[in-house]
């Protein structure tokens, strides 16, 4: 597999990202502030693997601190990113690329986010005929 070597700086704290790869799944996260950056394909490959938000080792505390910020560029193609509140977990604010649509999670919500998920998918296992 090939792994470009570009740097990637985090769009909130501008310290530079590292590549880590999950289970397959190429993410960046940023050695400072430990937000996690995701490609649109990667959020969901991301979300559906198990144990997976152990990526997100990142402090809470720094994650509400560094959530707070706007406006905010893609740290891939620039583009100013939008804040957006999850659909199903309002308490959860990211930001997204209008561009390329990738996504930008605060330390501590991407776990949030899977938590809630692996709960969605019961009740929707349960709701399901
Ligand atoms: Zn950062
Ligand atoms: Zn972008």
């Amino acid at each position: 597999m090939y792994i470009k070597k570009e740097k990637v700086f985090c769009p909130k704290c501008k310290a530079i990202m590292e590549k880590i790869n999950y289970m397959n799944v190429e993410i960046d996260r940023c050695t400072k502030c430990k937000g996690i950056w995701l490609d649109v394909f990667e959020k969901s490959e991301l979300k559906a693997k198990k144990g997976s938000k152990e990526v997100d080792s990142g402090d809470k505390e720094t994650g509400k601190k560094y959530d707070k910020m706007r406006n905010v560029n893609c740290p891939k193609c620039l583009t100013p990113m939008i804040s957006k509140s999850d659909r199903d977990q309002k308490q959860i604010t990211y930001e997204t690329c209008p561009s390329c649509k990738g996504v930008f999670y605060d330390a501590g919500e991407f776990t949030d986010f899977k938590e809630e998920t692996i709960l969605d998918f019961i009740k929707k296992k349960i709701v399901k005929k």
